[in-house]
């Protein structure tokens, strides 16, 4: 929450009903700035009923509707449909209508300070970070956690992850905050290249494991990323296929390896 002289803004609405309930009976918001889709960013908008509520353009529409959401997800078939909806409703989450827009570079003047828009995708098409002047950045799902990057939707891109990555660190923040992992005041352009790491990492682990050529859900069995699925999570087995599947595909564009007869292997 951000108490400007013009306005009072929050970023992200996840906080919970008893943090919903606290900031409604203290402070009256103006905007809330979605800093992208998911729904753990979103499913406290309903109770901000007179603020106004913006998001990246490219997500915009997979925040007006839950079923757009589930397609994001890659969740197409009708079986997820009730699991899907029942999953959402469970989190309390409800469709969200969005006042306006905004893209990168744009900035809120608050008066006394400024609030700029970074568009940072890769997370999802739609993922933007928030500069608040002069060097503090919120950095939502860059979120320097331990397990790396989350590209496991159909939108997620590694190579715009990287590139927001690199862009982060080119502002050189003095203070970052993560939407999963909370404040950090030091070591943060090392934090930031080990999250960025990651890829590397990962593009490493599946390279090993195609000295035999393997099936996409071969390797998707294999958790290269995700590491253990202990309660047999379908929709965590989904998101791990995606993410194989982008570094296969960029594996293949830099020619490290090849697709035949539907098999993946070393050139
Ligand atoms: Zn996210
Ligand atoms: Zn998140």
């Amino acid at each position: 929450m951000i108490l400007g002289q013009k306005e009072n803004i929050l970023i992200d609405a996840g906080m919970g009903l008893s943090r919903a309930r606290k900031i409604l009976k203290n402070f009256s918001i103006n905007k809330i700035l979605l800093s992208h889709c998911h729904e753990d960013h979103t499913s406290c908008c309903k109770y901000f009923k007179s603020s106004k509520i913006l998001v990246h353009k490219l997500d915009k529409e997979n925040v007006e509707s839950i079923s757009n959401l589930q397609k994001l997800y890659g969740l197409n078939n009708e079986k997820y449909d009730a699991i899907f909806k029942s999953f959402m409703l469970s989190l309390g989450y409800r469709e969200i209508n969005i006042s306006d827009t905004f893209d990168d570079g744009q900035i809120f003047d608050l008066g006394n300070l400024k609030i700029q828009v970074i568009h940072t995708p890769g997370h999802s098409a739609g993922h933007c970070c928030f500069l608040i002047y002069p060097n503090i950045m919120f950095l939502s799902d860059i979120d320097l956690t331990s397990f790396g990057p989350w590209y496991g939707a159909t939108d997620g891109n590694i190579d715009n992850f990287i590139n927001s990555i690199k862009k982060i660190i080119k502002f050189n923040p003095k203070i970052v905050i993560s939407s999963h992992k909370g404040v950090f005041y030091n070591g943060i352009r090392e934090k930031l290249k080990i999250f960025l790491s990651k890829f590397e990492e990962r593009d490493q682990k599946i390279l090993v494991n195609l000295k035999q050529k393997q099936t996409l859900d071969g390797l998707t069995n294999k958790l290269l990323i995700y590491g253990k699925n202990p309660n047999q999570d379908e929709l965590l087995l989904i998101a791990e296929k995606f993410m194989i599947k982008k570094h296969l595909e960029r594996l293949i564009k830099n020619k490290k390896i090849q697709k035949k007869d539907g098999f993946y292997s070393l050139i």
